[in-house]
């Protein structure tokens, strides 16, 4: 519901900025850390910054299956020929040293040699018997990975607060690590407010809704760093969000309500959280989502977010999401936004910064192009569904023009 002009004089008007800012400067990381196996590290927060223990590689090795050469021998040759006296498999070195003159056969990931510095590929040698002949030059070192040539011992691998994604847990099995040090993961309690909403596992009479926003809270909370838990829906009620409230400061670090923050709302909710914490009701310069309630709880930090579900997702993405993540102790980093140019015209009127639902494409240039779809209500979830980004428009935007170029925020499957 639009704030009247009197109401929004009461509240806090901030731009989103200044909310992200706010929020920012006031949630802090959580303590307790776990220790916990890698192989369930994933979505975890490292809670520590590690350094790489061995280098890596930890011997010198080849990159190719072929010969592994002193370069000394066939320098600048293409016809040299080499005698081969013994293999070198991945895990089980040739352990002699090379002569003048000889060569061992080799396979990726195998050690080199003592004495050899150099790995000729297997197709560039014409192989008789235990000799080979050099069928083109080769460059020095050429197929070496050299000793610690991607990281050296001592050296940084990963940062403290890292969200660790397979990629990182790959590579802290390669440094040797069987374990990590995690920040437990941290408790968000959600619930739904509205008289007028229904599980879906009812059914509707006239005049209700299905809820729709503990079912998407519940997925975008869906993240290995967090524990949540569904309140359900809570009535309209001044005993009941009291409730409510005090059970979710039982167990929570974070608390997200929706719906119950418009001015037209009835004020027990204004009431109750005033009674049990400190919670400011904020004006955002945002479209969809103007009403946000920001505060404390007890230990709990409460995030009042708009009913519309739209609404409830673009604040939570805009506003929640960089505050959970601090509050894991993650380093919570801007969104990745990229321009394209729009296609279709958009509507907006100026005042405060909007995120359209689109679709966007790379187009026959190279560049990316972007469409808006027709409902953007802050209640369609229809669009935010079929879009893969969100249009930014900014604050005195009047509306875009095809052809003109535009912000966007993909919608990336990364998770949380
Ligand atoms: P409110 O902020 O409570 O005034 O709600 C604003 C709009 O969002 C109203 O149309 C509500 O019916 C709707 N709404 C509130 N909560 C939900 C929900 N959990 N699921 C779907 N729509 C909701
Ligand atoms: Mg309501």
């Amino acid at each position: 519901m639009e704030q009247t002009d009197h109401c929004a004089d009461s509240m806090n008007s901030l731009t989103l900025a200044e909310a992200q800012a706010r929020i920012c400067e006031s949630v802090t990381p959580i303590s307790g850390v776990e220790r916990i196996p890698i192989k369930q590290a994933r979505g975890r927060i490292l809670a520590e910054k590690l350094t790489a223990p061995i280098d890596l590689p930890p011997f010198p090795n080849s990159a190719m299956d072929g010969y592994a050469l002193r370069h000394a021998d066939v320098a600048g040759q293409t016809d040299a020929l080499l005698t081969v006296i013994g293999t070198s498999f991945a895990g089980k070195p040739y352990e002699g040293l090379l002569g003048p003159g000889q060569c061992v056969r080799i396979f990726t990931g195998a050690a080199i040699p003592a004495g050899a510095d150099t790995v000729i590929m297997q197709e560039d040698v014409i192989r008789d018997d235990d000799q080979i002949r050099l069928a083109r030059t080769v460059s020095q070192h050429a197929n070496v990975r050299p000793i610690g040539d991607e990281v050296r011992s001592g050296e940084d691998l990963l940062e403290r607060g890292k969200m660790l994604q397979a990629a990182d847990l790959g590579l802290m099995a390669s440094a040797g690590f069987s374990m990590a040090t995690v920040t437990r993961r941290l408790r968000v309690v959600f619930f739904s407010t509205g008289d007028e909403l229904r599980p879906v596992e009812e059914t509707l009479t006239y005049g209700q809704i299905y809820d729709s926003n503990r079912y998407l809270l519940q997925s975008l909370l869906n993240c290995p760093a967090i524990e949540a838990f569904d309140m359900g829906v809570v009535p309209d009620n001044a005993t009941a969000v009291k409730q409510a409230l005090l059970d979710a400061t039982l167990k929570a670090d974070a608390i997200i309500s929706s719906g119950g923050v418009s001015v037209g709302d009835p004020d027990f909710i204004a009431a109750s959280l005033a009674e049990l914490g400190q919670v400011g009701f904020w004006k955002v310069a945002v479209k969809p989502g103007k009403p946000f309630a920001f505060g404390s709880i007890g230990p709990a930090w409460f995030f009042g977010l708009p009913g519309n579900p739209v609404a409830v997702m673009v604040t939570f993405r805009q506003l929640v999401r960089p505050a959970l993540l601090r509050m894991m102790g993650a380093n919570p980093k801007p969104p990745l936004r990229l321009q394209a140019i729009c296609r279709l015209p958009l509507k907006k009127s100026p005042g405060r910064i909007e995120f359209q639902r689109g679709k966007f494409e790379l187009d026959s240039e190279g560049g990316f192009s972007v469409c808006g779809f027709s409902g953007q209500g802050a209640h369609q979830l229809l669009g935010m569904s079929r879009a893969n980004c969100l249009i930014v428009l900014p604050k005195e935007n009047a509306g875009v023009k095809p052809g003109e170029r535009v912000e966007i925020e993909p919608l990336l499957d990364e998770f949380f």
